[in-house]
């Protein structure tokens, strides 16, 4: 006997949940790539996903994930030697510094720890340091998805301007683009990068490099660059084939093209505040168990909470047997825990995230939370009884 049988749900922070109407966009024959509805597609795409970004400069696609795009987006405007401060709240800026220094990029890491938001007073104090200028880029990331942290970006602009440093702003919004409220260019960000799997609810491989002007200036000395990395050919495309430096990934762009089109009807302002209240609900249940049992959120402050996605801790290996219960008796995909590098902190099997991006609702959410409920009481972890009614009652104000 299984009580998983029926339509399961991945909640995990990434890749998220495809709609239906995106599947069914994707379903058809190889289109045409020389001409046609696909190619008149392609400036219909990079227009709405700049709408989404809050930019209206420049948008480059690639056929990668999230990794792809941290490459793309180093190689663009950096140059070996250069020096670049990592901003960390979590195990992503480090993936970025790492992919940063394979470059030949030297890596300034600044950590803020992995339960709150990066502190701006101490980038612009390590700013004003720099009085020769070395430091040449700012790597942020909006939301790191291994804590659940989410940062203020537009804060990091205004120390960067308090110091009066000349660095690109840079930030990893692939977790939060479409979830967490995020605006380019009146934040004053010179690089974002985004991924089409998580809040473009869109099957994983396609990622984008969002620019301005400033970093584009910068491009044009870059050294790390290569040709398939290139930005220029992919924004200034003269057929399908530039955009991709390569043959397109034409199934995925009908896709994509019907992700933007629901994002354009829902509206996202409506988006985000759906996932405020989707968030807050995961929120509410998880502050109740947690009030008579071991259960925690990793972030305290709700300011700092993603509401893209929530990381938990439960201790010892009870989040390994909580996952493995959802999975197999509820047919709930729970998130693992990502490695911090950081031996101090809890193992791997004691935290778990629940992803809350894209494509959610909130019988969706109460579904996961309900099996997260079950599962507790099974494996017998103690936990605050009256969770549910807590979530509950959330969506319901
Ligand atoms: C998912 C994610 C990545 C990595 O994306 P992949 O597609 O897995 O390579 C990088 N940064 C953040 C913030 C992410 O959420």
């Amino acid at each position: 006997m299984t009580l998983s049988n029926g339509r399961t749900i991945l909640a995990i922070p990434g890749p998220s949940i495809v709609p239906d109407r995106v599947l069914r966009a994707m379903h058809r024959a190889a289109p045409n790539i020389y001409d046609g509805e696909l190619v008149d597609m392609m400036p219909t795409i990079t227009a709405d996903l700049k709408a989404v970004a809050g930019t209206q400069h420049q948008v480059a696609m690639y056929i990668a994930n999230g990794h792809g795009a941290w490459e793309a987006a180093c190689s663009n405007v950096f140059s070996r030697g250069d020096k670049v401060l990592a901003l960390s709240t979590g195990r992503f800026a480090l993936g970025w510094a790492d992919m940063a220094s394979m470059l030949g990029v030297e890596v300034e890491i600044m950590d803020f720890g992995t339960t709150a938001a990066l502190d701006p007073t101490r980038v612009e104090e390590r700013l004003r340091a720099d009085t020769e200028g070395q430091i040449k880029g700012v790597l942020t990331v909006h939301v790191d998805t291994s804590t659940s942290v989410k940062s203020d970006v537009a804060a990091v602009r205004a120390a960067m301007d308090a110091a009066g440093h000349p660095a690109l702003l840079l930030a990893d919004c692939i977790a939060s683009l479409a979830c967490d409220p995020f605006e380019m260019d009146a934040w004053g960000v010179d690089v974002m990068l985004a991924a089409c799997q998580k809040g473009l609810m869109t099957p994983p491989g396609m990622s984008f490099v969002f620019f301005g002007p400033k970093a584009d200036e910068v491009h044009k000395t870059a050294d790390c660059l290569t040709h398939y990395w290139n930005w220029d050919r992919r924004v200034t495309p003269e057929g399908l084939y530039h955009y991709f430096d390569g043959t397109a990934p034409t199934h995925h762009l009908y896709g994509l093209r019907e992700a933007l089109d629901m994002i354009d009807e829902e509206g996202l302002p409506q988006i985000f505040e759906r996932h405020r209240r989707l968030s807050g609900a995961v929120w509410a249940a998880a502050e109740i168990w947690g009030a008579d049992g071991p259960l925690k959120l990793n972030v305290a402050e709700p300011a700092h909470r993603s509401w893209a996605v929530t990381m938990l801790h439960l201790g010892g290996s009870d989040a390994a047997r909580l996952r493995d219960w959802t999975d197999r008796a509820a047919g709930v995909t729970l998130g693992i825990a990502l490695s911090q590098d950081d031996s101090s902190g809890p193992g791997p099997d004691a935290s778990f995230r629940i992803g809350h991006m894209g494509h959610l609702n909130s019988h969706m959410v109460l579904g996961t939370l309900g099996a997260i409920d079950a599962g507790l009481k099974s494996i017998g972890i103690p936990h605050g009884s009256g969770a549910l009614e807590a979530a509950s009652k959330a969506l319901a104000d």
